[in-house]
């Protein structure tokens, strides 16, 4: 088991982890991602700190990536090193210097499964150091960026008793837990104590949280499904073969949503750096339009989705910006005016019983025949006499809608369609349907489409076999400068980004 089992998060399935920790392999059908460009974004940043010498001077063995770099990954990589040394400067007093082999922590539980006793191994993973006589131990731990909140205790704890315990070298008498930011070498201390201290914090927080990870029957289906070697088996991610159109599979499975198609779409590079989660500009990701959009919805899900059933009013608190957002006055008052709009297409008016709702449901489909893992995320799926219905809400600022084809515009709407056509929601399926809300600020607007009209299934299935057809064969992710570097969120990352364009 690694210890980042015991972070949570929408790419983690609980199930996978449970059964990958007792060691079970899929007798048919296990996968392996064969992908030509790297893929883990921290591999390079951990190889090339690998590369550096080691304390003394003598050089290590070279671990470089073994696959070929993206552009945009190599930049950030060079970033990322920065960052390290910026973060930890070289200081002779200190004497800590990286490990050779990271420490594991071993424990034998008697008689279980097998003859005398199952063996458990917890790893870390991160930059391991040590002091000279190996009295301190510390393990960094890269991230992004450091998030609001620092990570669960029990993944801390975990890692606290491999620091503690693990082997090789002697046991310390004092161990550190660090989590730095690659992006702009923040830190932060998230454990420092004794090895008793450490001891304590697992017995505290990391031991119960250790036997519910290793009993978790929760699957949770996800991106991750396209990497899992349990995907052919699982119990719960449900096959859709051909629900993309697209007759042969592509050299490896791949995971795809509609988000990920339209970055596609614009330039093949900003996906590639988007999938690598590479670091994205803040003036662009939280643009006062693109936090008010989202604050709209934020605040629509706890409405809709909390306690019984009941449609929303032209009543809107003055204060309705739910907390974690922040928006300038003019936002928050044109968000104000969008919510009054709604109040008049609210779908909780149809809405008879709590069970009937689902908030921002995730969909998770498995094409086998294109060994693609569709990932939708309807911003409301709710059940009107029996058959499902897909909203999807839009704000937008202007009152002038657009000539595009709806369908182009929001390929979400088209996926929707071909999902409902293929009766996959279940319910009754002659009366199931799509609705497309607008929040404009002269009111609101409702489209309504049906997925069982042949000539919108087929527009349908061409608007998403356009999205996904290239995408599927593309290996390099070349960008494509356009207009749309201007507003590039990963622009900072890129050798075709405006910023670089014109140093050059
Ligand atoms: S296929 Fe998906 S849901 Fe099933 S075990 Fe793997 S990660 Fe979990
Ligand atoms: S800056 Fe332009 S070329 Fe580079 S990733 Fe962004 S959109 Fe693509």
């Amino acid at each position: 088991m690694s210890v980042g089992m015991f972070k949570a998060g929408d790419f983690r399935c609980p199930a996978a982890d449970a059964l990958k920790a007792r060691g079970y392999e899929p007798v048919l059908g296990g996968h392996r991602r064969r992908e030509r460009l790297e893929q883990f974004a921290f591999g390079p940043f951990m190889a090339a700190c690998d590369a550096r010498p080691r304390a003394g001077g003598e050089l290590t063995e070279n671990p470089r990536p073994s696959k070929p770099m993206h552009d945009g990954l190599r930049r950030w990589t060079a970033h990322a090193m920065e960052s390290y040394a910026a973060a930890f400067p070289e200081d002779p007093d200190l004497s800590l210097s990286d490990v050779e082999t990271p420490w594991r922590y071993s424990h034998l539980a008697a008689g279980t499964r097998t003859p005398g006793g199952d063996e458990y191994h917890l790893t870390v993973w991160g930059r391991c150091l040590q002091s000279r006589e190996g009295a301190v131990r510390e393990l960094r731990l890269p991230v992004n960026r450091l998030g609001r909140q620092p990570p669960p205790e029990s993944f801390i704890a975990a890692a606290a008793l491999v620091l503690a315990e693990g082997a090789p070298g002697p046991r310390p008498e004092r161990v550190r837990i660090i989590e730095f930011a690659l992006l702009d070498a923040k830190v932060r201390v998230l454990f420092d104590g004794t090895r008793e201290e450490a001891l304590a914090t697992y017995r505290n927080h990391g031991r119960a949280a250790l036997t519910a990870l290793l009993d978790s029957q929760e699957y949770r289906p996800g991106a991750g499904c396209a990497d899992c070697m349990y995907a052919s088996v699982c119990p719960v991610l449900r096959r859709a073969p051909g629900l993309l159109g697209i007759d042969e599979p592509g050299r490896t499975r791949r995971w795809w949503s509609v988000t990920n198609g339209r970055n596609y779409q614009v330039c093949p590079a900003r996906d590639q750096m988007r999938r690598l989660h590479l670091p994205t500009a803040d003036e662009v990701e939280h643009a006062p339009a693109v936090d008010r959009g989202r604050a709209l919805h934020a605040y629509l899900a706890e409405r809709h989705g909390s306690g019984s059933p009941r449609p929303c009013t032209v009543k809107v608190p003055e204060q309705w910006v739910p907390e974690g957002f922040e928006l300038p006055e003019a936002e928050r008052a044109l968000g104000a005016q969008l919510l009054r709009g709604h109040a008049a297409i609210c779908p909780m008016r149809l809405v008879r019983d709590a069970a009937d709702v689902r908030n921002e449901p995730r969909v998770v489909r498995h094409d086998t025949m294109a060994e693609v893992v569709v990932v939708a995320r309807p911003d409301l799926l709710y059940r009107d006499g029996g058959a499902w219905v897909w909203r999807e809400m839009k704000t937008a600022a202007r009152d002038k809608p657009s000539d595009r084809p709806l369908l182009e515009q929001y390929p979400q709407l088209a996926l929707a369609v071909l999902l409902l056509a293929r009766g996959d929601l279940g319910g009754t399926p002659g009366r199931a349907r799509i609705e497309f809300e607008v929040l404009r600020p002269g009111g609101a607007d409702i489209e309504i489409l049906d997925p069982f009209v042949p000539e919108v299934r087929t527009a349908a299935g061409r608007v998403v076999h356009v999205l996904v057809g290239r995408w599927l064969r593309d290996e390099n992710y070349a960008p494509r400068p356009g207009r749309a570097c201007d507003r590039c969120e990963t622009a900072r990352w890129c050798a075709s980004g405006p910023t670089l364009q014109v140093a050059r």
